[in-house]
This record gives structure tokens, C-alpha cells and sequence, in this order.
């Protein structure tokens, strides 16, 4: 039996994974979105499993640790665009375990044969997500399971229909402006595709030195840069340059490499992930919004706690 309806405003990775949750749980659901894939930021994602530039970490932990289960399951489904990776995150300096480590399966501490500059690494074994395959695959997972989705922008909360007895913000970078969120700003990425056929995964994850170098089945992704406070979606020619220059210090053969495109993206940066229950003009509505650089990462153990809000009532 159905417990009652929820809207679902915003079509990315937090909004599909929200709704299909809402969904296996009895909700009826309905999503409008102004854009939908490939139209999104989440469709510029890297996107690998990797708490980044998001907070608070005893949430992101938990959500990031259920996440990766999931994608785990997901990735015995080569149609989901999932599959494990071999991982190598390099460091110029001695680090601390990192707070995840037990949220990954294989992680060990390598020395020895490392790129120049690195005297530490982590090796693991983490997801990489696919995501226009990805994205694809929810929304075919989210019509199967019987939910409605409409090409829609929302300019006001408070004209909302009252059939709903949720409505489930999930709207991004786009929250600054829909809520007046003065938390919320925009960490700029900017990404290559390139042909190569490197195999496993190689990142630095530190601000100043970021590089990560993630394999996909037809294509690779070469980042990134992270620009606070930058809202240009334009790509950047010396953005490019920076970041395959930061790459090939990490692996020499992605020299040769076939750009095939440029990519840029505004993650949603805020102090904290909004996850939570409000009433706004007199209607209940949960927030799901603010993951910064780990959207993806965070997406299924944010969609349960969205679930568990709405059970509530
Ligand atoms: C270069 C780059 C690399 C990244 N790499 C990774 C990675 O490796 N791993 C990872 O976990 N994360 C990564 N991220 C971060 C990740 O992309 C974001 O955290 C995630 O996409 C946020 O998803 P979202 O669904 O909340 O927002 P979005 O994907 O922005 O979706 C918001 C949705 O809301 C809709 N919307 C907005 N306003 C309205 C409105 N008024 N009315 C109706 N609909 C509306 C939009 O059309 C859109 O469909 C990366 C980001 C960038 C830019």
C-alpha cells in the first residue's frame, strides 16, 4: 500500500537515488527537473569513490561507507557502469590513515617506485561510476519501478501543488539561490577526456596538487582542478595544460594521450551536507543537498536517510 506521495525536485545523482529509494519503500514519486542527463553537474563527475570536499565526516563516513557497498553490488552488473578499481592515491608528505580506510576493501600502504615528489601511498579498491552509462541506468531503474518524471524548474518552493506530502530538495548548486543559502558556493572542476588504455586508477587528492587519473571502459578522465567560489562553466585552456601536466608526473605514457574533450562542472560546496526535515510555507520538505565533491560517493546512504525522514511521519 501506498504511504503517499513525494516530489522530487532535481534529476542528479541525489534526486534519482533519493526517489528510487522513495519508491522500493512504498512512496509514490514524482521528479521534476530542469535538466536531466547529460545535462547535469553529476554527469561531469569523475566519478570514483572518494570522500571529497564534503562534510561533516562522521555523516560522510557513515553515508560513504553504505554507498560503496552498494556500488559494490551494482558493479556485478556491467549495464550500471560500475566496476572496482585498482587504486593508487600518491602523497608528498607522511599521512595519517585516512577516516575511510575501513569502508574500502584492500587497503594496504605501498612504498617504493613512486612517482617523483611522492613518498607515500594508499592502495585500494574503489568504484569507479560511469556516468552518462550511470545516470542512464537510474533513470531507466527509476521508470521500471513505476515513477514519473517531468522536465520542470521550480522558481518558488511555495508554489507547490499540495498533492504532495513531501517534497524532497535535491536541486545542488542551485539550492543557493531556490533557498537563499548563503552556505552554499561553487568549487569549479574542470576535467579532459582523453583515449588511453591505462588500467588502473592514480590519484592525488591534496587541493594544491590535485591529479587523478580515472579508467572507463571506452575513455579516461584526467583531473582536476578545484576553484572555489568560481562559477565558470567555460573551459579553460590553462586548466587543461595544469592538469596534464600534473598527470603525466604521475604516469609519463598519458603523453601520447587523444584529447577528445574538455568537461566542466560546479560541485556543490557548503560548510555541511544539508540532509533534513523542514517546514517551509507551512509543507514539510527534506533537503538533500551540499555534497560538495562526493555526490556520487555519498548518493544511496543520503537516499536511505531520506527514506527514514519520510517514514517518520
Ligand atoms: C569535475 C568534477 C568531478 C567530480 N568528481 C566526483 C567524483 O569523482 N566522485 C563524487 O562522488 N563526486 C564527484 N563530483 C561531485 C558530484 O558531481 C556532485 O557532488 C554531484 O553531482 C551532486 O549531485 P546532485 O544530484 O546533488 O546535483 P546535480 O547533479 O547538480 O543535480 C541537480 C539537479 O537539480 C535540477 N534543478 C536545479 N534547480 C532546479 C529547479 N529550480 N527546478 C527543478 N530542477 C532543478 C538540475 O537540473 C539537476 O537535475 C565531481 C564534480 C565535478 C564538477
Amino acid at each position: 500500500m501506498s504511504k503517499g506521495s513525494c516530489l522530487v525536485v532535481g534529476g542528479g545523482v541525489s534526486g534519482l537515488s533519493s526517489a528510487i529509494r522513495l519508491l522500493e519503500n512504498d512512496w509514490e514519486v514524482t521528479i521534476w527537473s530542469s535538466q536531466l542527463s547529460p545535462n547535469t553537474t553529476s554527469d561531469v563527475a569523475a566519478a570514483l569513490w572518494y570522500p571529497f570536499l564534503s562534510a561533516p565526516v562522521e555523516k560522510t563516513n557513515v553515508w560513504g561507507s553504505e554507498t560503496y557497498d552498494v556500488l559494490k553490488v551494482l558493479s556485478r552488473f556491467p549495464q550500471t557502469g560500475v566496476s572496482m578499481t585498482q587504486t593508487y592515491e600518491y602523497f608528498r608528505e607522511k599521512q595519517p590513515d585516512p577516516s575511510w580506510k575501513d569502508s574500502v576493501d584492500g587497503f594496504e600502504r605501498l612504498s617504493g617506485n613512486l612517482p617523483e615528489d611522492y613518498i607515500e601511498c594508499f592502495s585500494f579498491i574503489t568504484s569507479v561510476i560511469e556516468m552518462p552509462i550511470y545516470l542512464q541506468w537510474l533513470m531507466d531503474r527509476y521508470e521500471e519501478l513505476g515513477g514519473d518524471m517531468v522536465v520542470k524548474k521550480v522558481q518558488d518552493f511555495s508554489n507547490i501543488g499540495s498533492e504532495y506530502n513531501f517534497i524532497i530538495n535535491c536541486t545542488g548548486i542551485e539550492s543557493k539561490t531556490l533557498l537563499d543559502d548563503d552556505e552554499v558556493y561553487p568549487v569549479r572542476g574542470q576535467v579532459i577526456r582523453v583515449k588511453t588504455d591505462v588500467k588502473e586508477m592514480h590519484l592525488d587528492q591534496q587541493i594544491p596538487t590535485l591529479a587523478y587519473i580515472v579508467p572507463r571502459s571506452n575513455d579516461m578522465i584526467l583531473g582536476g582542478v578545484a576553484q572555489t567560489n568560481d562559477w565558470s562553466l567555460d573551459a579553460r585552456i590553462e586548466d587543461r595544460e595544469y592538469i596534464l601536466e600534473k598527470c603525466i608526473k604521475l604516469i609519463p605514457e598519458l603523453k601520447n594521450a587523444e584529447i577528445i574533450e574538455d568537461m566542466v562542472g560546479l560541485r556543490p560546496g557548503r560548510s555541511e551536507v544539508r540532509l533534513e526535515k523542514e517546514i517551509l510555507f507551512g509543507r514539510p520538505i527534506i533537503h538533500n543537498y551540499g555534497h560538495g565533491g562526493s555526490g556520487v560517493t555519498l548518493s544511496w546512504g543520503c537516499a536511505d536517510d531520506v527514506v527514514e525522514l519520510a517514514n517518520e511521519s
